[in-house]
């Protein structure tokens, strides 16, 4: 029989917002197993590294050179009969390595029903029928924007951010402020539909603003900036916002419409939460959540899909009425929003991996297709013994040095190094580096499908 453990060759993409070079995490992961004519060019932005098998950029195993998807194809038992069965006999996620320059388009993902619909009618640019949440996990220090602010922040902003409120106008602006004053925090569910439609509405009219509006709004803004930045966007004695200074405010509105001259995008970012992860911190977006990463390098798992409506921070198409139609207006602080990772039950650390402190942490999102975990093993002989799940996983190292074992195939693994473990296969990862401290740490992830029994999630 097979032994499930095939290393995989990455393809890595080239938009323009990914890091350029050397600097781009996605490109020189790529490098570690590329094809024989790639080579990162020193002037050329890489963005997102795909490990998986969806169409638009298979992932390859290094011997055969044959794609992930025509392999499990052919060999359903590599995913489970359950996972092949459900989703067709396709990886159900599609993992990523994305390595973020300047902002990406602000966007949200439709849910599996607008999918079809919108599939259905713009096959161009609507690639898919399938949904596609997302999770992020940083590998490097991140910054984006996710979800709506709390209320009382708009609400601030209006007010204390001059060429916003001239933008959306002051009786779209007015309108707004007397629905939601006082009900900021409501939890009666009439309250809060009440909340979310007048959000809906202003978000609406600012979306439609005219490009002359805008382009005279981010001037405004952008000198406001510039001449007061100690003073920027505040009030005396006002709510806290996010982020809280002033100064660090003013700098972000700059190097986003340095970035993007004159984009609406410049003002969405007084509606929506501004995050900033640390590495190993990851937030999760359901279907139909608005959001735009804005710096830093992260892991990306999502549903197999490559559906994107995007409305703002783009050179590519726009669809403003489907996203202002889409949106679940959820509105709330962005702790909300991150994902806590618990210890993985299912993996045994050796006495090595605890005298250490290493550690297996499980990020497990409330859908089916996919959870992560990281390993992080932090001495030379410390050794992780996972135990065989019921579907297929795929691992990246982004740190240190060490092996892989499942059956009896070991392969080395660096930093960059991707590979497929196939279903009820037990894998055993071990720290094979130099010495002890920082330097030293092993660190993978692994994203994968194993179906619950149902009714347990979702
Ligand atoms: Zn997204």
């Amino acid at each position: 029989m097979q032994i499930p453990l095939l290393r995989l060759q990455c393809g890595v993409n080239s938009y323009d917002w990914g890091k350029v070079g050397q600097e781009s995490a996605a490109a020189k992961y790529a490098a570690t197993t590329a094809a024989p004519d790639f080579t990162i060019e020193s002037d050329k932005p890489y963005a997102e590294l795909w490990m998986g098998t969806h169409p638009s950029l298979p992932s390859k195993d290094v011997e055969t050179q044959r794609t992930l998807l025509d392999m499990v194809q052919d060999n359903q038992a590599l995913l489970s009969t359950d996972v092949s069965e459900r989703f067709g006999g396709k990886l159900p996620f599609l993992f990523k390595v994305l390595s973020i320059r300047k902002a990406l388009s602000i966007q949200a993902h439709p849910n599996k029903k607008l999918a079809e619909q919108l599939h259905a009618r713009d096959p161009k640019n609507y690639p898919d029928d399938n949904h596609k949440p997302e999770m992020t996990i940083a590998i490097t220090p991140f910054e984006g924007m996710c979800g709506f602010r709390p209320l009382a922040e708009i609400t601030h902003f209006l007010q204390a951010v001059e060429p916003l409120r001239t933008l959306v106008g002051n009786q779209a602006a007015s309108e707004f402020e007397q629905i939601v004053k006082g009900n900021e925090n409501s939890e009666e569910p009439a309250v809060i539909r009440k909340n979310k439609e007048a959000l809906r509405s202003l978000f609406t009219t600012l979306m439609e603003s005219s490009s002359e509006k805008i382009e005279t709004a981010c001037k405004n803004l952008i000198s406001a900036a510039d001449n007061s930045p100690d003073s920027f966007a505040t009030l005396a004695g006002d709510v806290e916002t996010n982020p809280t200074n002033p100064a660090e405010l003013a700098a972000l509105a700059k190097r986003l419409n340095g970035q993007f001259p004159n984009d609406i995008g410049l003002f969405v970012f007084f509606f929506l939460n501004f995050v900033k992860l640390q590495p190993g911190e990851g937030m999760f977006l359901k279907a139909d959540d608005i959001h735009a990463y804005i710096s830093g390098d992260v892991i990306e798992c999502m549903a197999s899909s490559d559906n994107v409506v995007r409305a703002g921070f783009t050179p590519k198409f726009k669809d403003v009425d489907t996203l202002t139609q889409m949106l679940t207006y959820s509105y709330a602080p962005i702790e909300e929003q991150k994902i806590q990772a618990t210890d993985y039950p299912y993996a045994i650390l050796n006495a090595t991996a605890y005298s250490s402190a290493s550690s297996v942490m499980l990020y497990d999102p409330p859908i089916d297709e996919f959870s992560v975990i990281k390993a992080d093993l932090n001495r030379t002989g410390a050794k992780a013994t996972f135990d065989p799940i019921d579907g297929p996983s795929i691992f990246i190292c982004t740190r240190g040095k060490g092996k892989i074992t499942v059956s009896n195939k070991t392969e080395e693994v660096k930093e960059g190094y991707v590979f497929f473990v196939g279903a009820t296969a037990e894998c055993v990862i071990e720290n094979t580096g130099s010495g002890e401290g920082d330097d030293d740490v092993f660190t993978t992830y692994k994203a994968f499908c194993e179906l619950t029994p149902t009714g347990e999630e979702n």
